[in-house]
């Protein structure tokens, strides 16, 4: 979508710290970190939320969780700790960019429940 600001950065149109990248998911650091380590992974095709995902997204959603979310944590150290893996879905959850993306966040102490 020409006016989504992560389908400009999936498609390099707009620059970002880049953590981790294959055909279909990218994974980058995110502008206002909220930990030590925050990571933004999100699918290059564009997908609102989690509620627009379909059936033709199965290996892309089974990708995410099953390899990629775990390769970033790794990478960035922050397996052993632990992190948190969150996506906010729709206005009451804080969505604010429209294009499914998964927080991964860690380096710290995080707290429950979120405000
Ligand atoms: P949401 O509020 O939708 O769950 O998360 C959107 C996230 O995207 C926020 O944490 C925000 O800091 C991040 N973000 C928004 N615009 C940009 C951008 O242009 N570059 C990067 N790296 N992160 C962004
Ligand atoms: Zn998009």
């Amino acid at each position: 979508m020409a006016d989504c600001i992560f389908c400009r950065i999936a498609q390099g149109e707009i620059p970002s710290a880049k953590v981790y990248e294959d055909d279909t998911v990218l994974a980058f650091r995110d502008l206002d970190p909220q930990a030590p380590e925050h990571v933004l992974v999100i699918p290059k095709k564009h997908i609102g939320s989690v509620l627009a995902f379909t059936d033709a997204d199965k290996e892309l959603a089974g990708h995410i969780l099953t390899e990629v979310v775990p390769a970033v944590a790794r990478s960035c150290g922050i397996d052993a700790g632990g992190f948190r893996l969150v996506t906010n879905t729709g206005a009451d959850g804080g969505q604010t960019v429209g294009h499914l993306h998964f927080h991964l966040l860690g380096g710290r102490l995080l707290t429950w429940p979120p405000g």
